[in-house]
């Protein structure tokens, strides 16, 4: 993921959860979860959709 800088960071479980400005200048939400070996992480829409996401992540690495 490129360098960007994020505000409004929260956190769910090991899931953070980030609203940055893409490349089309619009906010996006960035689920990325920090659980070690578990390299997931997704961008969304809206915050429901990361918020929800954060929720039903299960983690790769057990
Ligand atoms: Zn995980």
């Amino acid at each position: 993921m490129a360098r960007t800088r994020f505000w409004d960071v929260d956190r769910i479980g090991p899931v953070q959860i980030g609203t940055h400005r893409d490349r089309h200048g619009r906010d996006a939400h960035a689920a990325a979860c920090t659980a070690p070996g578990c390299d997931w992480s997704a961008d969304y829409l809206n915050r429901a959709s990361a918020e929800l996401a954060a929720r039903t992540h299960r983690c790769n690495a057990r």
